[in-house]
């Protein structure tokens, strides 16, 4: 027997990291979301080991940096090492707060990080969760999309109408079939153990560094974090079997090198196919996809769940637009068209690491690294600048992240801006601005902000005048005049920023 079909704004498939920082975000705009998971509750092991300042600060935008950093450390550099353990390549994770005004890597067990995600949806009673939901169909018209789930508890189905169903649904995606997508596959992918362990006693490691050993007979690589458990990470041959490697004597054999028993216990031990693929379609109609739905990329910079929660930073503001501004749907359209080409620079140089593990690749990874004469190289970090997206006014920074300063009265920028844009401006530039387009930009609804913060204006210097930040911090437009400054203001009422 089927039940009364219900309606909500939103559906999201997995409550994933992806899917609750997505239904965080829908929550603080108050956007009537379900979300359905096919799991009986949340995953309780982890994958995921490390995150970046980039979403810490989406996390601070969902109020929830606070509660990360109870349950994260900052962690060091990771080091490439030979046979030998020399260093042959360091990427350098500086101990300093980033432009973004957090920690460049933090590490955690995924599990507590889920957790603080869930706990954030308790404040939004806009926000639905249903555990034990397994959705088995999509469909979708014109005006709305439909989806039928199986309560996998009472057997019994259901059906939902929505107006958009974002697929948060994991590496074998529903959504993604419904889409009908086919994947740019970067051809990496190969078949990793992966082992973590609980300490008997916690670390002192105050280096918190990690290591990728590309010299020995079989590439493996070793992860700090935290002081109460450690991740090891070991490539299988090709005689290797999952079900006999995965066997705790066969595992402490593999790890008798670094650590045994007496100091450590197996909390899981599994092999995991590590994959390099991007969806050619994210979207289409009311349907998308977000997270590993739409990419998986190996692990080694750490970055597979990082580029699903900048998804969904990317659509929630938009989703927003359309859902309660009535902004043309046709926004959709650059949610991929932003993220594919910044996710797809992280895959790449992801595989190349990758290939240094595995010394496949002697030669030293391209982008940003130093290039000693001798020693060893050192690789800074990656900022891609989004793809084609809405835009207008001078568009010399779109698409660049804007930093996150305090400001002068000891603020973080993004606290006063909340889930809004802001248009910031240049003390002297607004001094020079005409009665007219000050009465203008007070009257949108908008963070203004004019500071005299030394790090704002250090941004500013020589640059640019004012700029247009969108929701997820992004850069819409900057402006150096009058004209351009409407430009933007236009942008902005348009609803496309
Ligand atoms: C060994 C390893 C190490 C990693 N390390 C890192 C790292 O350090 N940093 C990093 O950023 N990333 C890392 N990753 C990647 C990261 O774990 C994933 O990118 C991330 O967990 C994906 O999140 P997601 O929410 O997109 O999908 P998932 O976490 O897979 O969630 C998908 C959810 O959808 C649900 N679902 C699926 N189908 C249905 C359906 N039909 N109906 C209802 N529910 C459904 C599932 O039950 C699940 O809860 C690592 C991955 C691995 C394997």
């Amino acid at each position: 027997m089927t039940a009364k079909t219900e309606h909500y704004d939103i559906v999201i498939i997995g409550l994933g990291p992806v899917g609750a920082t997505l239904a965080n975000i829908l929550g603080q705009y108050n956007i009537s979301t379900l979300i359905l998971d096919q799991e009986t509750s949340a995953y309780h092991l982890p994958r995921a080991v490390a995150f970046d300042d980039e979403v810490m600060r989406i996390f601070q935008s969902i109020g929830l940096a606070e509660q990360m950093a109870e349950i994260a450390e900052i962690g060091g550099n990771a080091h490439f090492v030979d046979g030998k353990d020399k260093i042959i390549l360091s990427w350098i994770r500086p101990q300093k707060l980033s432009e973004n005004n957090h920690s460049v890597s933090y590490r955690f067990h995924q599990p507590d990080l889920e957790e603080v995600l869930r706990n954030g949806l308790k404040r939004f009673s806009s926000v639905t969760i249903r555990w034990s939901s397994q959705v088995i169909s999509l469909s979708q018209s014109k005006n709305d999309a439909t989806l039928e789930y199986t309560d996998i508890i009472s057997n019994k189905n259901y059906t939902i109408n929505t107006s958009y169903i974002i697929g948060c649904d994991g590496a074998r995606s529903l959504t993604r079939n419904y889409i009908n997508s086919n994947v740019e596959d970067f051809g990496f992918r190969e078949p990793w153990l992966v082992v973590d362990l609980v300490l008997k006693v916690p670390s002192n490691d105050s280096s918190r560094e990690s290591f990728h050993y590309c010299g020995l007979d079989r590439s493996a690589s070793s992860a700090f974090v935290g002081f109460k458990r450690k991740r090891w990470e070991f490539r299988l041959k090709s005689d290797d079997i999952p079900e006999e490697i995965t066997k705790p004597k066969n595992v402490w054999k593999l790890l008798e090198r670094w650590i045994g028993p007496n100091e450590a216990s197996i909390e899981r031990a599994a092999v995991y196919t590590f994959e390099s693929i991007i969806a050619r379609q994210w979207h289409t109609g009311r349907i998308l996809i977000a997270g590993d739905a739409a990419h998986q990329t190996p692990p080694f910079m750490g970055q597979g769940m990082c580029a699903g929660i900048r998804d969904v930073a990317n659509l929630g503001w938009k989703l927003e637009r359309i859902i309660k501004r009535n902004i043309s749907r046709d926004l959709l359209r650059t949610y991929q068209t932003e993220r594919y080409p910044h996710v797809k620079e992280f895959i790449e140089l992801t595989i190349q690491m990758g290939e240094i593990i595995n010394k496949t690749k002697t030669a030293i990874v391209a982008g940003n690294v130093t290039n000693p004469e001798d020693g060893p190289q050192s690789l800074g970090q990656l900022k891609p600048k989004l793809g084609p997206g809405p835009s207008s006014g001078n568009i010399k920074f779109r698409g660049h992240l804007f930093p996150q300063p305090r400001l002068e009265g000891g603020e973080l920028l993004d606290d006063l801006i909340g889930s809004r844009s802001a248009l910031i401006l240049l003390a002297n530039f607004q001094a020079q601005l005409s009665e007219q387009i000050i009465k203008v930009i007070m009257e949108m609804d908008i963070a203004v902000i004019v500071d005299a913060s030394t790090k704002l204006e250090d941004w500013f210097n020589n640059k640019t005048s004012a700029a247009l930040i969108r929701p997820d911090r992004y850069i819409a437009g900057t402006a150096t005049s009058e004209t351009e400054l409407n430009e933007l203001i236009h942008m902005h009422k348009t609803g496309i920023c």
